[in-house]
């Protein structure tokens, strides 16, 4: 779907005294960590106008660094690691990605060692999901969901599709539904995006009772990345997708090009399939 950004800009070597560690000793007195930080971002438009307005002022992110690690006590490099780079990702939105380093050269081991160190990659994951309501104040649920979407840190909204009206899917008699799709940027990981999203489900009064019933809110993924998960609880794509108008319209205003994994198909082609199939 997006185009693989390659360009970095490096932090590397930077000395902070904080107290992060399992032994008393090491959160009550203190030690060196050395964190290397590589921060993936787009830099043509710096590269081009010269404006740091444009890009990422690395003496911002050594100092929000050095802030994260000393206002907060970690036991382990694991969390901290974590934590910081969420925090980046956040902080920093021209930054769509980030590998972090934290290196503990002091650490208590009775060996001699150089350092000890956790690396990770963290990003933002693009993910385009449906939805739709058939029950009560169609429009509100919707909305009311696209601006916790908005609100929660881990997630911020790209793109969102007009919503359409739509007959009913699956041979249950009930009311039309109203359709929409939206393209999102996140930090969750699958299986935590399904859980969020089911969580605005139940907040908006969602019932299981039948399947393809009436619903106030149906929250679906239909893409991760171009991912394809096949576990218990989450299909990805979402597997009747490419059956379904109320999916494939809302989501080709928005992404047109976004090529399904497993059909190797663009959600533009998909449609004018199925329209063809009708
Ligand atoms: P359909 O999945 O055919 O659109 P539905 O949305 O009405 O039907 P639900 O009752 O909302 O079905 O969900 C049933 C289960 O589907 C959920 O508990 C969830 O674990 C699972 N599921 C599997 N894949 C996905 C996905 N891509 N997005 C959302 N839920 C999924
Ligand atoms: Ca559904
Ligand atoms: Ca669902």
């Amino acid at each position: 779907m997006r185009n693989t950004m390659t360009d970095e800009i490096k932090i590397e070597g930077l000395v902070i005294f904080a107290h992060h560690g399992v032994y008393p000793e090491e959160t009550k007195l203190g030690q060196t960590f050395v964190v290397n930080a590589t921060l993936f971002m787009d830099t043509r438009a710096a590269g081009r106008t010269d404006d740091l307005g444009q890009s990422v002022n690395y003496g911002t992110v050594c100092s929000e660094i050095y802030t994260f690690l000393t206002e907060h006590t970690y036991q382990l490099l694991e969390a901290a690691v974590e934590e910081l780079a969420a925090y980046l990702l956040r902080r920093f939105p021209l930054i769509c990605g980030v590998t972090l380093e934290l290196k503990k050269p002091g650490a208590p081991i009775r060996y001699p060692f150089d350092s000890v160190s956790v690396k990770i990659h963290r990003a933002w994951k693009r993910a385009a999901i449906s939805y739709g309501s058939n029950m009560g104040d169609k429009m509100k649920y919707i909305e009311d969901a696209l601006s916790s979407i908005e609100d929660d840190e881990n997630v911020r909204i790209v793109a969102k599709s007009e919503l359409i009206e739509t007959e009913p899917y699956g041979g249950v008699e009930q009311d039309a539904f109203l359709n929409g799709a939206a393209v999102l940027e996140t930090l969750y990981d699958p299986e935590d995006l399904l859980h969020f999203l089911q969580s605005l489900e139940q907040k908006a009064g969602r019932e299981r009772l039948v399947h393809w019933g009436p619903r106030t809110l149906d929250l679906d993924i239909v893409f991760y990345e171009d991912e394809v998960i096949r576990s218990d609880d989450l299909i990805v794509p979402h597997i009747d997708m490419h059956n379904r108008t109320f999916v494939l319209e809302p989501l080709t205003q928005i992404a047109p090009g976004w090529i399904h994994p497993i059909y190797q198909k663009s959600v533009a082609a998909l449609l004018e399939e199925l329209e063809g199939r009708q």
